[in-house]
């Protein structure tokens, strides 16, 4: 019997790839353990330079504790050399993430079926539908490391959604790189049908979506979206910039008038969001329209990335904006993000919200506004705002 641990870095398909190699090694036979075992699988993350460098860290310190790593994932497949110098027990896996779990196994060795059923040990559930990105993006290394779109059958999505509610788990997270191009052309299903598929599904308390490009903001999936209460009123959108030459040298496919008239749309949506600061075509003007973009757009919580010039893209040479700019100009975005969020949070005092307690006094509402909450970790519970303190909002 081989014990493992798994790690991942990066976003919520890092996760769901980690999730699946951990399902794959379970159902094989194997004991997952925390801390130090026989195996480590290390899922890691590209996005930007420091996600490298923290990658190459988990490995090193997976590689004192185990007997053999496994580093997958996207920085596994865009830099290998980047885990140069381990010794030959770490091993980096250049794979597709759909073929990844089966090579693992495979290396490690399947000594029969245990535990295939094993629940996440998380409480929100987070369900792959689509990998890959066809949008090619002038910064983004994502369609290097991950290829082209593509998508599971919706029946696939049907069934782990219906094991993972089994298994208790009372949230599901829809999950992908780039999730609006969700297509099974078989059954014929875009995002929107799905959506209201998954949202059918008998015991499952909540469902949530990771991301969606704003071209992919569409009537039928936003009335699909409030067609059922389980559905959260929550989209994630990234904006990137606000202005319309820098969304053009991204190779961003909107304008800002575009971004604003789909998002406003949204009404009764929570809307957060992902923005690049210091991009080599953003001067002081063009920031300044970013946060009047978000303002605008009534963003409420916006995540911010200081410009990382990404091996293998159009703008890998592109870094013109100083280092001490991209900082002053993070730090006065996610400033004004951070008001946004408390005016959202004291705008609830005195009402009712269910929230998924998913830390020892700690949950999230249905829109993903953070909470402070007595409560068994797991439970959906109904609490009515009583205060606002930097954190979040604090349940009766
Ligand atoms: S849409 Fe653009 S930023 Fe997003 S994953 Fe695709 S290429 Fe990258």
């Amino acid at each position: 019997m081989t014990s493992f641990s798994t790690t991942f870095l990066g976003c919520k398909v890092s996760q769901t790839d980690a999730q699946e190699i951990r399902d794959r090694l379970l159902g094989d036979g194997h004991v997952e353990r925390a801390g130090a075992a026989d195996v480590a699988v290390v899922n890691t993350c590209c996005v930007t330079h420091e996600a490298v460098r923290k990658s190459r860290q988990a490995v090193s310190r997976a590689a004192r504790t185990h007997r053999r790593v496994y580093v997958t994932g996207c920085a596994a497949n865009l830099a290998a050399d980047a885990f140069a110098g381990f010794s030959k027990d770490v091993v980096v896996v250049r794979r597709p993430s759909e073929q990844t779990p089966a090579f693992v196994a495979g290396d490690v060795g399947a000594i029969g079926c245990v535990r295939a059923d094993a629940r996440l040990d998380r409480v929100r559930a987070f369900v792959k539908i689509q990998d890959g990105c066809s949008f090619s993006c002038n910064f983004c290394v994502i369609p290097l490391v991950r290829g082209a779109t593509r998508s599971r059958r919706a029946e696939a999505v049907l069934a782990e959604v219906r094991r993972r509610v089994g298994q208790g788990h009372r949230e599901v997270v829809l999950t992908g790189i780039n999730l609006g191009c969700f297509r099974d052309r078989v059954a014929g299903y875009t995002l929107a049908g799905l959506v209201r598929e998954v949202a059918r599904v008998p015991g499952l308390a909540r469902l949530r979506l990771s991301s969606i490009e704003v071209n992919h903001l569409t009537d039928d999936l936003l009335s699909a979206m409030r067609e059922t209460p389980s559905v959260a009123p929550h989209l994630h959108v990234p904006l990137q910039s606000g202005d319309d030459r820098v969304l053009e040298a991204m190779g961003r496919r909107y304008s800002v008038a575009t971004y604003l008239a789909r998002v406003r749309r949204a009404e009764g949506f929570n809307i957060t969001t992902d923005a690049i600061v210091g991009f080599p075509a953003e001067d002081e003007g063009a920031f300044e329209r970013t946060l009047t973009t978000v303002a605008d757009a009534g963003i409420t919580k916006v995540h911010v990335f200081p410009y990382s010039p990404r091996p293998g893209t159009r703008t890998a040479a592109a870094d013109s904006v100083p280092p001490a700019v991209k900082k002053e100009r993070s730090a006065r975005l996610r400033a004004a993000s951070h008001q946004a969020c408390l005016e959202r949070w004291r705008a609830k005092i005195g009402r009712d919200d269910m929230v998924l307690i998913d830390r020892p006094g700690r949950g999230y509402g249905a829109d993903y506004s953070p909470w402070l909450v007595q409560g068994e970790v797991g439970q959906l519970v109904r609490v009515r705002a009583r205060a606002v303190v930097e954190e979040g909002i604090v349940a009766a």
